[in-house]
């Protein structure tokens, strides 16, 4: 019989530390916990939340009137494919992280690019996580789990997961429950060091291995990212935008140094972080309790204290100058539980 909490307070539970009480509370460790959870709100008529490790949720100070489960479903598999390839099966709940340092201790490349990414591997793969030139999705075989309406097992090949810029089939799903989630790793040290800052870290390098390429982005983001352990914050919080030449052409105009970079549907993707920084002059700007961090625009913080409405009203702020300066709308990265 597992033990479900009654009011327990979800700021503990997420990195931006805002949001008030679940009605209900449970931490699942295994699919028969998580099957107990399905009868639980069936029989109740609840609405069901997963978290994973609530770096990038966003709770509504009203908390959630109903059953919020804290996904710790664990294990580690590392199978070997073929000569070049290892299959690495992940438990939904385990910490990404800690997965990444796993791998690379092991020699195997992959994922050693999303090093130091906050949060589960289920909760990286409903928002497709991504840093430094590589997305989860990349190295994704399969997803499976749980279908909460009917209680069905799924395994999704990484094809029908619909992996796009931070968002996936589950992003837009909320009733598949993810539990396990294989990776293909790589024997070989298979790197992509194209993203510009993290090239520039390893130009002395002569032979790059997954732990170099870790080390480099680990010291990077130590020194552009808050410490979420003491700062309130869910890393980016706002999207990159993605535009058309149409209206690139029209910030061009202006501002001759955007950076921009090509998406598919010649399309393009231009850091928000620069706009913020250089356009809207917004860098380091703080309201109240909450303000965009000194060294990162992207990244909002809850400077201590802050309310779900407070964010929300800074955020509309931030999105209207954002507006005003370009006419591009951005939109929030986090996911707003209301
Ligand atoms: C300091 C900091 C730096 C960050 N840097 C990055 C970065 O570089 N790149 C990046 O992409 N993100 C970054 N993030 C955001 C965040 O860490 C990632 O999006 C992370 O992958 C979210 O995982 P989580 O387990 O915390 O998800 P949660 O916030 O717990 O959940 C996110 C969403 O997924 C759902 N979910 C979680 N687990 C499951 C599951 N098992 N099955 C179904 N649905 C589930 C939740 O209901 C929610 O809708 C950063 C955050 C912080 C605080």
């Amino acid at each position: 019989m597992l033990k479900i909490l009654d009011n327990v307070l979800l700021k503990d539970f997420t990195t931006m530390r805002v949001g008030g009480l679940a009605k209900h509370f449970l931490v699942i460790k295994s699919l028969a916990d998580l099957r107990e959870a399905f009868s639980f709100v069936k029989t109740r008529k609840l609405p069901l939340l997963v978290l994973g490790g609530g770096s990038n949720t966003l709770i509504s100070d009203h908390g959630f009137l109903g059953l919020v489960i804290k996904n710790e479903i664990k294990g580690i598999k590392f199978v070997d494919k073929n000569q070049a390839e290892v299959i690495l099966e992940v438990g939904a709940g385990e910490n990404l992280d800690e997965v990444i340092a796993l791998s690379v201790i092991r020699k195997l490349s992959g994922l050693e690019n999303l090093s130091g990414i906050p949060g589960t591997v289920g909760g990286a793969v409903v928002q497709n996580a991504g840093a430094y030139g590589a997305e989860i999705g990349n190295s994704i075989v399969s997803v499976s789990g749980l279908n909460s309406t009917n209680g069905k097992e799924f395994t999704f090949k990484t094809g029908d997961c619909q992996f796009t810029y931070r968002s996936s089939f589950f992003k837009n799903n909320k009733k598949y429950i993810i539990t396990t989630v294989s990776f293909v790793l790589n024997k070989k040290a298979v790197t992509n060091v194209a993203y510009v800052g993290l090239k520039e870290v390893l130009a002395n390098e002569k032979e790059l291995t997954a732990e170099k390429v870790r080390n480099a982005v680990l010291k990077i983001r130590g020194e552009k990212l808050p410490d979420w352990h003491k700062v309130g914050t869910a890393g980016s919080y706002f999207k990159n935008p993605v535009i058309s030449q149409a209206v690139l052409a029209k910030i061009k105009s202006e501002f001759p140094l955007v950076p921009n970079f090509p998406e598919p549907n010649n399309k393009v993707k231009i850091p928000l972080a620069w706009i913020l920084d250089n356009i809207c002059h917004l860098k380091g700007y703080k309201e109240g309790k909450v303000g965009l961090y000194e060294k990162q625009p992207l990244i909002l913080v809850n400077l201590g204290g802050a309310t779900f409405t407070e964010i929300i009203n800074f955020a509309n702020k931030i999105k209207k100058i954002v507006k005003e300066k370009t006419d591009i709308e951005i939109v929030e990265e986090v996911e707003k539980i209301i």
